[in-house]
């Protein structure tokens, strides 16, 4: 499985539970971070901070973590990006590929980086430079695949306070948000926790 996020902690956040259900179940995950994060603040090494804050989670998970320096706010399509999913390709042969939904995903996810790389990896599965694999995108709007993340939603929501520079509330607050994330396609279902996918068919 090769799960692609535009910044640290998209993935925890959005795929978390699903990406530690793989790697528990005998699966070889591998987590690619496209950027550093740097410009979520100004500190001086928040870059570095960051890295860090990412290997953390992949541990949590379970997962390799793959850190690329493309630019945080500038990954936009084109010849550098292609050249990134290439070689996380060529590395890793996937059988799954994860990636944002480039069709305009869920409110909570508005960001130039992140339609950037949906839309690189659609291109990629249009074109058949990726053969045989199965493209499933997070943060779906529209989603046709869900995944009962009920019995990780701990290890998930470990993953996403990895990210110890970026959270603005405490533990508990941050808690509740990942519940809620977890919980948007749920339905009144009590005490399910789930993720979304749409599985590119
Ligand atoms: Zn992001």
């Amino acid at each position: 499985m090769l799960a692609i996020g535009p910044h640290p902690g998209d993935l925890e956040l959005f795929a978390g539970g699903t990406l530690r259900l793989l790697s528990q179940n005998g699966s070889a995950v591998t987590l690619a971070v496209l950027s550093r994060g740097e410009q979520a603040t100004n500190r001086a090494n928040i870059g570095e901070i960051r890295a860090r804050e990412a290997e953390q989670a992949a541990t949590i998970l379970r997962a390799e973590l793959v850190q690329l320096d493309l630019p945080d706010g500038g990954i936009r399509p084109g010849p550098e990006l292609e050249r990134a999913l290439d070689e996380l390709w060529a590395r890793t042969r996937p059988e799954l590929v994860l990636a944002f939904d480039p069709k305009g995903p869920t409110p909570l996810a508005q960001n130039p980086d992140h339609l950037a790389l949906g839309a690189a990896v659609l291109a990629r599965a249009r074109s058949s430079v990726w053969r045989g694999e199965r493209i499933y995108f997070y943060a779906a709007r529209q989603p046709n695949v869900l995944v009962d993340i009920t019995e990780v939603l701990q290890e998930k929501l470990n993953a996403v306070k990895a990210h110890r520079s970026q959270l603005l509330g405490p533990d508990w607050a941050v808690d509740s948000f990942g519940r809620f994330v977890s919980r948007l396609y749920s339905g009144r279902v009590p005490a399910l926790y789930t993720e979304a996918f749409y599985r590119l068919v």
